[in-house]
């Protein structure tokens, strides 16, 4: 069964009921236009390396279509929204839509993994219109806590939806424009049939702190310390990039990047002109050299990833860094849920070697914001935009659930929730087909693919 030409369609094949690997299909006039395709990351018991295995979703139904793909969109670089190209591409084999900072880490993906560079790969500047096949699609410049995040606007005839991707409020974003929802004002949005929203935060009351506020409490924080100070936050977090930089100027430190991923996006930052030319990092390897109250190491592992440098750290087995008595390291991140014992593992082999640990989790400064709208943002856009039709996605049940309550009380005439393979319909009628369409996960085996490697 195909979409008929009256009709517009959602079909989530991933990130609905989860969090991770989102993949999210437009159907209209035979026709599917898929948004984002990412990956998740699972811990396996019994693990060769320790390393978690790399999860994404079975794109079956699509590719067995993909003569009716008329191009995938990826609305921001994190890997639950494209770490599952240099995988899947190959077998959607269709033109892939995103903008340049986007591009970049894509680029630097598939070269690391020896993948297919998806052809043609096209840039688009936030703000571009363009027509992909049936699909008239309006990108619109959003914040989150990667550069370029954008949400879509996407008409076919008879309907407007509005896929917001990954998003929060900020007006302070360090690096990017501020945006708040009263920007979303005007004829584009008046009376628009449909929003699929992110739920990640639907449970958390009040508003995200802005990255601003992270960066005065970075400076809160650090200013007072003298030993060697290491930092640790998700590597894609450029603003959070660009705001140790500054403390580290504002307070006589210099900055070493410890980490693949971390020197990865800095590079990525830096050829799209989103850090501040006057702040560099030095030399990683040039780190031990320095007086201890000059050295601020930016460093992966947040979430106690064995191998990452964090963690490399917390062993003391890192090759041009050693910590001990007298020395800090900052957590700018908060713990994800699953990963607390490996969290606690670091923080008590740190501390165990005389290093003082702040965790943002705990600290009265502010060292972490969500990059994902909290309850009150959520009731601002719903009552701002009044859509026919809410569809809550990128969350668990429960976060969904909480969502579409929002949804209702704000207005929006109805709100469905549902699952991975439910074919909601969006126009001319609301409604939801519940596991319409065969839905699934593929593991790439990160220990085989570092066997077959070594
Ligand atoms: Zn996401
Ligand atoms: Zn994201």
């Amino acid at each position: 069964m195909t979409p008929p030409p009256d009709a517009t369609w959602f079909l989530p094949l991933g990130g609905t009921g989860e969090i991770g690997m989102n993949l999210n299909l437009y159907g209209h006039n035979g026709r599917w236009l898929l948004v984002d395709c990412g990956i998740t990351f699972e811990q396996k018991a019994g693990s060769v390396s320790g390393r978690p295995s790399i999860q994404m979703p079975d794109p079956g139904f699509i590719t067995s279509r993909r003569q009716c793909i008329d191009g995938l969109i990826l609305t921001h670089a994190h890997e639950d929204h494209l770490g599952a190209v240099p995988y899947l591409w190959p077998q959607l084999d269709c033109p892939v839509y995103t903008t340049p900072f986007t591009a970049s880490v894509l680029r630097k993906k598939c070269g690391w993994r020896r993948a297919a560079m998806p052809s043609p790969l096209v840039e688009v500047n936030p703000s571009d219109r363009l027509q992909i096949g049936v699909f008239d699609v309006q990108w619109l410049p959003i914040t989150h806590s990667t550069p370029e995040t954008c949400a879509l606007l996407i008409r076919t005839p008879g309907c407007r939806v509005l896929h917001t991707a990954d998003w929060k409020v900020d007006t302070r974003p360090v690096v990017g424009e501020g945006w708040r929802t009263a920007d979303w004002q005007g004829s584009d949005f008046d009376g628009i049939d449909a929003v699929v929203c992110d739920s990640t935060n639907a449970l958390t009351p009040g508003r995200s702190p802005s990255e601003g506020d992270v960066a005065d409490g970075l400076l809160k924080t650090l200013a007072p310390l003298t030993g060697k100070v290491v930092v640790a936050c998700f590597a894609s977090n450029v603003a959070r990039l660009q705001s140790v930089l500054r403390v580290a100027h504002a307070t006589g430190r210099r900055v070493g990047l410890l980490g693949r991923s971390l020197e990865n996006m800095y590079r990525c930052a830096r050829a799209n002109d989103y850090l501040d030319p006057d702040f560099s990092p030095i030399a990683h390897e040039h780190l031990d050299y320095l007086p201890e109250n000059e050295v601020l190491a930016l460093a992966t592992g947040s979430q106690g990833e064995v191998g990452a440098a964090l963690h490399k750290l917390s062993m003391d087995s890192h090759p041009h860094l050693s910590l001990g008595e007298g020395d800090t390291v900052v957590f700018s991140a908060k713990t994800i849920p699953g990963n607390e014992a490996a969290v606690l593992r670091l923080v008590e082999n740190l501390r165990a070697r005389g290093v003082a640990v702040i965790h943002a989790d705990e600290s009265r400064h502010t060292l972490h914001a969500s990059g994902h709208p909290c309850q009150e943002e959520l009731a601002d856009l719903y009552r701002q935009l009044k859509p026919g039709l809410v569809i809550p996605v990128h969350g668990e049940e429960s976060h969904m659930r909480a969502n579409a309550q929002i949804a209702r009380q704000q207005g929006a005439a109805s709100a469905l929730t549902g699952s991975n393979g439910d074919l909601f319909h969006l126009s001319p009628t609301p409604g939801v087909r519940r596991r319409w369409a065969p839905t699934g996960r593929l593991e790439w085996l990160e220990d085989v693919q570092r066997l077959i490697s070594a």
